[in-house]
């Protein structure tokens, strides 16, 4: 027999909630039968009681096995049908839960009920009336109480037949009675099925409707990969602790939790082992931090929240851990931690902040694993929140200003200038005087950087036009771009408003790209590039060699300069290694037809170098820093 055959003789087994589904039901049934029968039998009781008063009256009193053989049944089956009621309604107000004491109370007021319907539907049957007990008694019993179709069909044919045989042999039943006994037993079993039917399908409605919600509660406060708690429950949680306390005698700490080099680890063994790790180390988390909260944030980040004095010894555990399982790729955890103030009301997304910022920070420092946030970093924070609600009017009050740095050309021993590097400053009323490094890393993160280089663009051009205007020709000047800008606009088509606008031909604007923008939306960007260089913009590729990638970037896409990045030149006077790899690196670029630029040149014998390998240009102080007016370089 298959399962839809069992199903529908409901004798396969059930899932929990159909069946508790089933049970209430019939505890919700038998509520409304209970208090017929109560009524019914308490009524019967006072006319029994009436007549037995009448007869005493009469003189003819009745004796006592009389009087309890015909008042025994009302007494029993009220006695039942109270006893049933009350358990009925503690089940449904959630005073007990118990499915077995109901079962036997049904059973047992099933039981009862089926032998006075029988017995009183004999009697009656004798006496020449209508059956009316036998056929009330099996309404209540099959008609309104659900029961499986095998135990209906046995216990409705043994009632039925019993009831049958039962008066038959008291006096033979006429054919109408057996037709009307089968009829009403046929009809009793369509519906007892029908009702079974109607009850599972609907409880297995709703199972489904509570299984898909609760998948979605998990969803919602689950981590879908590593089954720890998300986001969303690690901010919940940490509000509830910190609502309603106005004191705290523990000090906690939010911990930030980096896993460094974690693309490493997806790039060498695939994104099912990088998920497979992450699991694991989620789990290894869990036991880590059993007593306390922890969760994965997002991608290889995870947060916990655990008493401060516990931090270091956590810390060290979840190093641990991930040394054990990081296998031949060389991970380490970063873990950036934030006390907080331990008063009400904590925002935990800022304590999440400055967690994360704390976390951050190491990556300028090689070796460190923890790091807590202080008060240095507190003022980074706040410098980074008032960049972020201030940029829009740093441009429009001309906070933003554009620093001119000369480019020279290398002809014999001799710099001409031939250009200029635009770069930008923020003079804040609030935080002074700013270089790039504390505002364009805040800008990229928030994707706000289009703001600045839009208004920088806007500004050379201005500058440009200003200098066509007093008669002077103008030397190029080169943009710095964010890999970001030509996510947030249409780069190519902004230069060429700002050219019409201020009509300055493309040539005097040069484009610099940086080598580390080149890794993400590559064809996006080559698509752009494409666009520009028709545009005859001339492309520069800024910071070669900063990066991972510098001979694939020189391959893969199409520049008109490269620009050498300065750290080639530290060390310059001491590293002989310094002098071979520029040799090299100016060589590559002739070769693939490509203007060299050297940048941070401070001494003339770097200078000097440079111009003996073949370097087209230099950039750096020896002939100017940036300056707000374009200074013409001495040298
Ligand atoms: P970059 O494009 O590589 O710019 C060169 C940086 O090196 C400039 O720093 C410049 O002042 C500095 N520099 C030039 N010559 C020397 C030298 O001889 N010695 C030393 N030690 N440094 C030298 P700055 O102005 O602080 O800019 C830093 C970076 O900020 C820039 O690096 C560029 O990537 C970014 N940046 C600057 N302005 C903008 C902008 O308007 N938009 C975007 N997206 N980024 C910008
Ligand atoms: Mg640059
Ligand atoms: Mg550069």
């Amino acid at each position: 027999m298959n399962k839809r055959q069992r199903d529908w003789l409901g004798i396969g087994q059930q899932s929990d909630y159909v069946r508790k589904s089933i049970h209430a039901s019939n505890i919700r049934a038998s509520v409304y039968i209970s208090i017929i029968v109560i009524a019914l039998e308490t009524w019967m009781l006072l006319s029994f009681a009436r007549m037995l008063i009448e007869s005493a009256a009469a003189g003819t009193p009745r004796d006592l096995v009389w009087t309890i053989s015909h008042g025994a049944w009302y007494v029993v089956l009220l006695g039942v049908a109270i006893a049933l009621l009350v358990h009925a309604i503690r089940y449904l107000r959630g005073k007990t839960y118990n499915m077995r004491t109901g079962s036997v109370l049904l059973t047992l007021f099933i039981v009862v009920a089926l032998s006075f319907g029988i017995h009183f539907g004999n009697n009656s049957y004798v006496k020449g009336e209508q059956i009316l007990a036998f056929v009330t008694m099996t309404l209540f019993v099959f008609g309104l109480i659900i029961w499986r179709p095998l135990p209906a069909f046995v216990a409705s044919t043994l009632t039925f037949g019993g009831f049958y045989l039962y008066i038959n042999h008291n006096l033979p039943a006429t054919y109408g009675t057996q037709v009307n006994l089968l009829t009403l037993w046929v009809a009793t079993f369509v519906v007892m099925v029908a009702s079974y039917t109607r009850q599972v399908s609907e409880a297995s409605k709703d199972e489904n409707i509570e299984q898909a919600n609760e998948r979605l509660r998990r969803i919602a406060s689950f981590d879908e990969l590593t089954g720890i708690p998300n986001a969303h429950t690690f901010n919940n949680a940490v509000s509830v602790l910190f609502e309603g306390i106005e004191e705290f005698d523990i000090a906690y700490s939010i911990l930030y939790m980096d896993i460094e080099n974690f693309k490493s680890y997806n790039d060498k063994h695939g994104f099912v082992a990088g998920d497979n790790l992450l699991i694991d180390i989620a789990e290894g988390l869990q036991e880590i931090f059993a007593a306390e909260l922890v969760a994965r944030y997002s991608d290889d980040h995870f947060v916990a929240l655990c008493e401060s004095s516990v931090v270091e010894e956590r810390v060290e555990a979840a190093n641990q851990l991930v040394h054990q399982l990081r296998g031949d790729v060389r991970l380490h955890l970063k873990t950036g931690v934030f006390q907080p103030e331990m008063k009400e009301g904590m925002d935990v997304s800022h304590a999440l902040d400055k967690a994360r910022i704390a976390c951050n920070e190491i990556k300028r420092h090689p070796g460190v694993h923890m790091n807590m946030y202080g008060q240095e970093l507190d003022q980074q924070f706040h410098r980074r929140q008032h960049i972020i609600n201030n940029v829009a009017t740093a441009v429009t009050e001309g906070w933003i200003q554009v620093y001119y740095q000369p480019v020279v050309r290398c002809i014999d021993g001799s710099a001409t200038l031939c250009g200029y590097e635009a770069l930008a400053r923020w003079d804040d009323p609030e935080y002074g005087f700013m270089p790039p490094f504390a505002f364009i890393e805040t800008l990229e993160e928030f994707r706000e950087i289009d703001k600045l280089d839009r208004c920088i663009i806007e500004q050379v051009c201005r500058d440009l036009r200003a200098e066509l205007d007093a008669g002077r020709q103008p030397v190029p000047v080169s943009l710095n771009f964010s890999r970001l800008d030509f996510e947030l606009y249409n780069v190519a088509e902004f230069l060429q408003e700002m050219s019409q606008k201020y009509t300055v031909p493309s040539e005097l604007l040069d484009i610099e790209i940086t080598e580390s923008a080149l890794t993400v939306h590559v064809n996006e960007l080559r698509r752009n590039m494409e666009i520009l260089h028709k545009g005859h913009y001339s492309l520069w590729l800024d910071d070669f060699g900063s990066g991972y990638s510098s001979l694939n970037v020189l391959k893969d896409f199409q520049f008109n300069v490269l620009k050498i990045d300065m750290a080639f030149l530290r060390g310059f006077e001491d590293n002989m290694k310094s002098r071979p790899i520029l040799r090299s690196i100016v060589a590559l670029a002739k070769e693939l037809d490509m203007i060299t630029l050297c940048e941070g040149v401070e001494t003339r014998e770097q200078f000097d170098f440079l111009t003996s390998i073949g370097c087209d240009r230099a950039q750096g102080y020896l002939f100017g820093r940036p300056s707000p007016t374009k200074e013409v370089p001495s040298l």
